[in-house]
């Protein structure tokens, strides 16, 4: 029996995976969301929501926010596609690092502590990769790099469930 500190995770950002950044099928229903005095438009589709949480069940993972939405997206994402609230990484300001890794990728280097994970977004490099290879507290990972103007597809999640099926 796996406890629950071993358990994979399941990282999702919003804005280019849950919201496409292009033009969205007709499956993706528009909603604003209003933070901290700003109003922002978002495209959310409810089938991400059931098969994320599919993915989840099926594989043991947990689901963890990794989006500069924060808690906010336990108020404005999770409740349109039918997801819980969900553990939320707590990001550092948008600036690239040293290494050319993205302002994410050193906090989610140290949140995973040596769970397993797969990371789904749409602005991870190979870069990030180097720099998670490298990094003492990362085990297993796997990147899903999704295509910002469609976002998560049917293809990246059988790609996670394949990897996720896949670990010792
Ligand atoms: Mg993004």
């Amino acid at each position: 029996m796996v406890g629950m500190s071993e358990r994979p995770l399941l990282l999702v950002d919003v804005d280019g995976v849950l919201n496409p950044l292009g033009r969205p099928s007709p499956e993706f229903r528009r909603y604003q969301c209003h933070v901290e005095g700003e109003t922002y438009t978002v495209y959310l589709n409810s089938k991400h929501g059931t098969r994320l949480l599919a993915l989840a069940v099926e594989t043991g993972a947990e689901l963890v926010w990794a989006t500069t939405w924060e808690h906010w997206a336990n108020d404005w994402i999770a409740p349109r596609i039918g997801l819980p609230a969900l553990p939320v990484i707590k990001l550092p300001p948008n600036v690239r690092g040293e290494f050319g890794e993205l302002f994410k990728t050193p906090a989610i280097a140290e949140y995973v502590a040596g769970r397993p994970f797969v990371w789904f977004d749409d602005q991870v490099w190979a870069a990030d990769e180097d720099y998670l290879r490298a990094h003492p507290s990362v085990g297993d990972f796997l990147l899903v790099q999704v295509e910002p103007g469609a976002g998560l597809t049917a293809t990246d999640l059988d790609y996670a469930r394949n990897w996720l099926r896949d670990l010792p």
